[in-house]
């Protein structure tokens, strides 16, 4: 499993503001081939709001599974909430973004995911 954001690219801090104004941080997303269909990647993200609630956003280019839940942030997910936050304070930031595709998309196109 690689984790393209943790993997020696810390210093890529993305934000994300919802159309409600509440904050969301990126802490992990790579591609994944997608187990509900044979030719699709799934893109995984997981996110989480100033507070530290994480949510797990996922969906297949292929068959367009897509979820979004909550999930318990783990102690390396926590790191990373505050180095993104420290980045997004020192202004070193890729957003906000008012949409997670779009998001991702940039990761992409920078070759970051
Ligand atoms: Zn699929």
């Amino acid at each position: 499993m690689t984790e393209g954001l943790q993997d020696g690219k810390a210093g890529v801090a993305v934000h994300l503001r919802t159309s409600t104004g509440q904050s969301r941080y990126l802490l992990v997303a790579r591609r994944e081939p997608c187990a509900r269909c044979t030719s699709g990647t799934r893109t995984i993200s997981i996110w989480a709001t100033a507070r530290g609630r994480g949510e797990a956003i996922e969906w297949c280019s292929h068959c367009f599974d897509a979820t979004c839940q909550p999930i318990r942030l783990e102690d390396e997910h926590r790191e990373r909430h505050q180095a993104v936050r420290s980045a997004v304070a020192e202004g070193k930031v890729s957003g906000p973004w008012h949409a997670v595709r779009p998001a991702l998309e940039d990761l992409e196109r920078r070759g970051l995911l």
